[in-house]
């Protein structure tokens, strides 16, 4: 992923509105590369320091920030390695039918 496309989808990001191939992409790219990352944060702290004004209590949106993106980033490659499991599943169980229907078919 390239910085105009990771800015472009800073948004969808925040609103955790992308698909796990391109979130992990995105993380990806903004732990390496710190012109969006600053992007980033400065996205972040305008959107949730907008929403908190009313609220009093205290918040350290930096660390925050940096929690979503991990979180965000492990269960993008949770959901990622889960459907290449899955389809491997799918894949044996049809190599194993093709067997059995095959040893039904032999005799
Ligand atoms: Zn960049």
């Amino acid at each position: 992923m390239n910085c105009y496309e990771c800015k472009k989808r800073i948004k969808d990001f925040l609103n955790d509105s992308m698909n796990s191939k391109t979130c992990i992409e995105f993380v990806e790219h903004v732990k390496s590369c710190s012109e969006c990352m600053e992007e980033l944060s400065i996205e972040f702290l305008v959107n949730e320091g907008l929403k908190r004004l009313d609220t009093a209590t205290s918040f350290d949106l930096e660390r925050e920030l940096d929690d979503k993106i991990n979180q965000t980033y492990s269960k993008a490659r949770f959901y990622k390695n889960f459907a290449f499991i899955s389809s491997f599943a799918i894949f044996i169980v049809a190599f194993l039918l093709g067997l059995f229907l095959s040893t039904l078919f032999s005799y």
